[in-house]
């Protein structure tokens, strides 16, 4: 995954999120396989995620490393890998253990998930759900 960051805290919705990648200097993003910057669009998926209290489905695009064929789909700031709820979310139904947008049973699964991470901290939570890929942060101001 390659995570950039939302300097114009934008809403996240498909215009926005298209916006976002659009600005992108993938020049400045070394392949974390092979170091290179050769970066294409290569596919993209539906992804439900929810933010903010609304539901919304974002088409997410991917990119490959047009020299070694290594792919991340690009998340911006606030999704969090294979998670439905948005960093936000995750801090509202743990903090405030609202279960508006999960089962109870969720909540629980989630305090254990997340019982020894700063959930403060987006970092700390997109590294624990990147399962076996990796993570690039590409923030700029
Ligand atoms: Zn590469």
């Amino acid at each position: 995954m390659i995570i950039t960051n939302n300097p114009n805290n934008f809403k996240l919705n498909q215009k926005n999120y298209n916006k976002i990648v659009d600005s992108i200097n993938f020049d400045s993003i070394s392949c974390d396989s092979c170091s290179h910057h050769d970066w294409t669009f290569h596919a993209s998926y539906s992804r439900k995620i929810c933010f903010l209290d609304r539901k919304v489905e974002i088409i997410i695009s991917r990119v490959i490393c047009q020299h070694c064929g290594k792919t991340h789909a690009i998340l911006v700031e606030g999704i969090v890998p294979f998670s439905l709820l948005s960093h936000s979310e995750i801090i509202d139904v743990l903090v405030f253990s609202d279960t508006t947008l999960i089962y109870p049973s969720h909540l629980f699964f989630l305090k254990f998930k997340y019982l020894d991470v700063d959930i403060s901290d987006y970092h700390s939570i997109c590294f624990l759900n990147q399962r076996s890929l990796s993570t690039i942060f590409s923030f700029s101001t």
